[in-house]
């Protein structure tokens, strides 16, 4: 179906700053490259929001019945440790200190990106490319760019020259600065470095005789730049211009800067027409981050073995609890917040499972057309998935009115009501049912969910012996339910 053609998206593009209508190169087909992780170690929590958010986007845009080729890469070579272009990659660096090979180190931690993002009920990408598998294209690009005359060779490293580019195009206008002010906000070179300029980014560097990941090229041994390697997959799988560029916020300068530039400087135009920029998950006030070592990995937030949180959380509540906060936002990852997304997550699980129980009646009190096209427009307005939220809790309050006979609607109005929960809540927010969990931590709360379900539906069928009977028996192993005006809970003894 068809559903963009009366469905018009628009989107925050951190190119302009502003909101825009959005309009696909190609009438019914979007482009969307978004940045990978560098797998030199497991993703954190930070890390997943991001790609959860853009999983988020992606699965919208298909629900609307856009054809999305979505390509996310995998960055297994030339990440350096500093942004400039000094230190070791960091891949490398990781095969030196547990002394295995970078390849053994690039295998685990995609196994384990793969991993997460299975749990998490991610839709697999179009195509995930590596940048190891993208050495040619990279060589080609350099090329291209030298023979423009936008970068130089010094001692077997090849630098994009920003100052010359400058000349003709602006350095900076993603991240809104200007190469007057980076120069001076930056250290003079010390002697070392084969730059004409600090400002100036590295397209390709010399091997030393100790660096295992190099390959030939017609400069010498060496490796690719960071930056080249996204410009050379998304324009490889994309075309030289493509509808959405994503990554998080602290890629935009100067990864995404310096893509602009050597699209620029190798094809003659900008690469991307709408940037998106997925706002930092924080914990306790503090952005998470690798290099400060202030993370939370997934596997230890799903088990509760983690020295931040009092329990475990399923992976549908931390779905959940991210999409309640728009994607441009900073968000602080709490105890206090991811309890209340679990009760919030329950809360809604169970009016989507009650509606299955309900009957049509004679007429409707509630208008679902009009709130279905509610919840589209929201999410229409740059994937705002907190009022989503919001009136997918209103179509909550509604089911649970029904069943205690103070609100009513059409067979054909339960339809359309089901759908569009399903629709929304599984397609579009990908979470899953809580009867559909299956990760060990989720097994045994599943299962009294469940329980705790049926109890309901037994109440309502006013079968109260066996609704007593749920209750007694699972009081009787150590698991009491407790009755209250938010739904039935549960605390295991
Ligand atoms: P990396 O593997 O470090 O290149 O990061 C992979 C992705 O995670 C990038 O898009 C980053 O912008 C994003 N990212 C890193 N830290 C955070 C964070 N604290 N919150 C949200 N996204 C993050
Ligand atoms: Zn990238």
């Amino acid at each position: 179906m068809q559903l963009y053609k009366d469905q018009q998206i628009h989107v925050f593009n951190s190119l302009s700053g502003q909101k825009e209508r959005f309009q696909p190169i190609v009438e019914g087909h979007v482009g969307m490259y978004v940045c990978g992780p560098t797998v030199y170690s497991n993703v954190h929590l930070g890390n997943v929001r991001t790609f959860m958010s853009f999983d988020m986007i992606f699965r919208y845009l298909k629900h609307l019945g856009f054809k999305v080729r979505y390509v996310r890469n995998i960055t297994d070579a030339g990440h350096l440790e500093n942004d400039a272009d000094e230190g070791e990659d960091k891949i490398t660096k990781k095969a030196r200190l547990e002394k295995i090979e970078p390849m053994e180190v690039v295998q685990r931690y995609t196994v384990d990106f793969h991993n997460v993002l299975d749990i998490f009920n991610f839709l697999p990408p179009s195509i995930e490319p590596t940048a190891t598998g993208h050495i040619i294209e990279q060589i080609e690009l350099v090329k291209s760019i030298m023979d423009n005359g936008f970068a130089y060779e010094v001692n077997g490293s090849v630098y994009f020259d920003v100052h010359k580019f400058n000349e003709t195009e602006h350095y900076g206008k993603l991240s809104k600065r200007n190469l007057e002010d980076l120069v001076h906000n930056t250290r003079a070179l010390d002697g070392q470095s084969d730059k004409k300029n600090p400002q100036d980014f590295a397209l390709w560097k010399r091997a030393e005789a100790q660096h295992i990941m190099r390959w030939p090229s017609p400069w010498g041994d060496g490796f690719p730049g960071w930056h080249l390697e996204c410009t050379a997959m998304s324009t490889k799988y994309l075309g030289d211009k493509f509808d959405i560029h994503g990554g998080g916020m602290d890629l935009k300068f100067p990864h995404h800067e310096c893509e602009i530039a050597q699209n620029e400087a190798a094809k003659g135009c900008s690469p991307v027409n709408y940037w998106m920029h997925a706002n930092m998950l924080q914990l306790n006030g503090q952005r998470m981050s690798k290099t400060t070592g202030n993370t939370v990995n997934p596997h230890e937030l799903l088990s509760g073995d983690n020295k931040f949180f009092s329990k475990a959380y399923s992976p549908s509540v931390i779905r959940f609890f991210n999409a309640q906060s728009s994607y441009r936002s900073v968000l602080d990852l709490t105890d206090n917040g991811l309890q209340a997304s679990e009760k919030g997550f329950h809360r809604l699980m169970d009016a989507i499972n009650l509606l299955e129980e309900l009957k049509g009646d004679s007429s409707s009190t509630f208008n679902v057309q009009e709130w279905k096209q509610k919840c589209y427009d929201a999410m229409n307005d740059d994937f705002n998935t907190p009022i989503l939220i919001a009136h997918l809790f209103e179509a909550a309050k509604l089911i649970n009115q029904i069943k205690d006979n103070k609100a009513s609607l059409t067979s054909e109005d339960l339809g359309l009501l089901k759908q569009t929960l399903h629709d929304f809540s599984f397609d579009v927010l990908g979470l899953m049912n809580i009867t559909e969990m299956n990760t060990g931590a989720d097994k045994l709360s599943g299962a009294i969910e469940l329980l705790i379900e049926l109890r309901q539906q037994a109440r309502l069928n006013k079968d109260f012996a066996m609704s007593d009977k749920i209750r007694d028996e699972l009081a009787a192993v150590g698991i009491q339910l407790k009755d209250g005006k938010d739904g039935t809970t549960f605390t295991i003894n």
